[in-house]
């Protein structure tokens, strides 16, 4: 996101970041699912067939506030 992302709640600057899970693979970028979680036996969470995406996120460096957006639609 190009723009500079103002905190809500004191009108301080945000930092841009992102979310990581970290799973036995490596480190990978959090994404949003759609709808209820589900749970699988062999997978944790059912996630197929349901629209994904990158979860960005900016942090208030004074009042610690996080804000989350989505960008990147992913297939997972
Ligand atoms: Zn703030």
């Amino acid at each position: 996101m190009a723009t500079e992302i103002y905190c809500p709640k004191c009108r301080t600057e945000m930092t841009e970041g992102y979310a990581v899970d970290h799973t036995h693979g490596g480190k990978v970028q959090s994404t949003w699912v759609e709808g209820e979680p589900e749970e699988s036996f062999w997978t944790g969470l059912k996630t197929s067939n349901r629209a994904a995406f990158r979860i960005q996120a900016f942090r208030c460096p004074a009042c610690h506030y996080l804000e989350f957006y989505t960008t990147d639609q992913v297939n997972i």
